[in-house]
């Protein structure tokens, strides 16, 4: 994996390098007398930032290079010096020079390898969950975003999320060293069902991904039904332990892998719902849905984007957007409403007057934005509702998400434009078979 960490070396640094070389042999070239006198090592200690700066970005390697380039410049310099015969260079001097460059190349040759190494295992560690040794969520992100870019070009994509039935209990009941054991198993089950090309990841606590590049929904619901069968299979000193699974394939208009798993988690949802220990799919959401909506664009010719005293409730674990979101339509003149949290905003709308407007990040460690629009919308089918959602990657169809009336904002939002679609959100008239 270290290939996909590489540091590029700016072109700024190779410029500088290479500044910093032609330095001394311009000054030596130009200023023979002066150069060759004691105060001349001290032009050549320009000829150190190379080292310095590959040291950074390549470590030994780096500076073997940055070596060997200064030794070959400063050879040829003294060549030419020689052979124009102005002056004859001073040998102890040079060798003084070579003396210190090598010295400091070698001092820094080991505090750059050693740096590099810590680093390459910190990347390393950051990358994989440590109870499991699966990758862990921000390496199935990284797989995600990389993978959802093939998709949007044309490469088949599923995804797979999986969460552990009732696993609450064992560990209540069975001590969490049970729960351990049983997240390292079910792991294993992972790691043998799938290939090596796609990523099998722990998403959350006893949340797993996988994400199975190349395969589609079909494909998809074979590797977890797989799984599913594996982990059931098992015998625990104290049991047996099942696994529910949802499955989203990528379709045109998802517009971002958090759409695509927040698609996945839905169905998880109803896998749970509908009895636990088995595979659900997602209906094909984008074909069944109407014309593709713009994303986050306001319609031409759009009506002032004030707000006339709607109450809107805006949900996201960011804080940060949650209050400039708040601020924002706040001053529009909208009454708003934020939280972080999925209960209160589940309770809101249990009140007699519930918000006219729902706000919701897509992706959100209870849960998600798709799931919770599902949740409201069981008693409210016309619910209004706008997505948040970063990561986006190509155009958003709002229309295959759900709730009555829906609209997309990519993050960080654009002010005009979440303003302006908060207002067109309000106003379009509800879709036929969601009043
Ligand atoms: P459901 O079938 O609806 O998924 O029920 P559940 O009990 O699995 O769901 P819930 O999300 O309420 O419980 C998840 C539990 O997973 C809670 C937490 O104690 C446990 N858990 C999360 N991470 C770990 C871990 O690293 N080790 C252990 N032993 N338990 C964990
Ligand atoms: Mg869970
Ligand atoms: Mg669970």
């Amino acid at each position: 994996m270290a290939p996909m960490f590489r540091r590029p070396v700016p072109l700024r640094a190779l410029v500088l390098s290479v500044g910093a070389l032609a330095v001394p042999v311009v000054a030596v070239l130009a200023f023979p007398d002066w150069t060759q006198g004691d105060q001349g090592v001290l032009v050549w200690l320009t000829a150190l930032v190379p080292a310095f700066l590959l040291a950074y970005y390549r470590g030994l390697r780096g500076v073997a290079l940055a070596l060997a380039g200064g030794m070959a410049v400063l050879a040829l310099t003294q060549v030419a010096v020689l052979l124009a015969g102005k002056t004859a260079p001073d040998w102890y001097l040079l060798l003084a020079v070579v003396a210190i460059y090598v010295g400091i190349c070698v001092g820094l040759a080991v505090f750059a390898e050693i740096l590099h190494r810590e680093r390459r295992a910190a990347e390393a560690m950051a990358l994989v969950d440590v109870l499991t040794g699966l990758p862990n969520r921000r390496h199935a992100e990284i797989a995600l975003d990389a993978q959802f870019a093939a998709a949007v070009r044309g490469v088949p994509l599923a995804v797979v999320m999986f969460d552990l039935d009732h696993f609450k209990a064992v560990n209540d009941r069975h001590g969490h060293e049970a729960g351990d054991a049983a997240l390292r198993a079910f792991a294993e089950v992972l790691g043998a069902n799938t290939r090596r090309m796609n990523l099998s990841a722990r998403f959350g606590g006893e949340e797993f991904i996988c994400v199975l590049g190349g395969a589609d929904a079909l494909a998809a619901v074979a590797v977890a039904e797989r799984i599913r069968a594996g982990i059931a299979a098992q015998r625990f000193p104290w049991g047996a332990l099942t696994v529910s699974a949802g499955v989203a394939a990528y379709e045109d208009g998802m517009g971002s892998y958090e759409i695509l798993v927040a698609t996945a988690d839905r169905a998880l949802y109803r896998a749970k719902a509908t009895g636990r220990n088995r595979v659900e799919s997602a209906e094909p959401v984008v074909a069944a849905a109407p014309a593709p909506l713009p994303a986050s664009e306001p319609a031409a010719a759009a009506p002032p984007a004030a707000g006339h005293g709607e109450t809107v409730l805006v949900i996201d674990d960011d804080p940060l957007t949650l209050r400039s979101v708040g601020r924002l339509l706040q001053r529009a003149g909208y009454r708003v409403e934020t939280t972080e949290d999925v209960d209160t905003v589940l309770r809101r709308f249990g009140e007699a007057t519930p918000p006219e407007l729902l706000i919701t990040d897509v992706m959100m460690p209870q849960m998600n934005g798709l799931a919770l629009a599902d949740r409201i919308l069981a008693a409210h089918p016309q619910l209004r509702v706008i997505y948040l959602s970063g990561y986006l990657q190509k155009e958003v169809s709002a229309a295959h998400l759900p709730g009555g009336v829906t609209g997309y904002v990519a993050k960080p939002p654009d002010p005009e434009a979440l303003l302006a679609l908060t207002r067109e959100v309000l106003d379009r008239p509800l879709a036929r078979g969601s009043a």
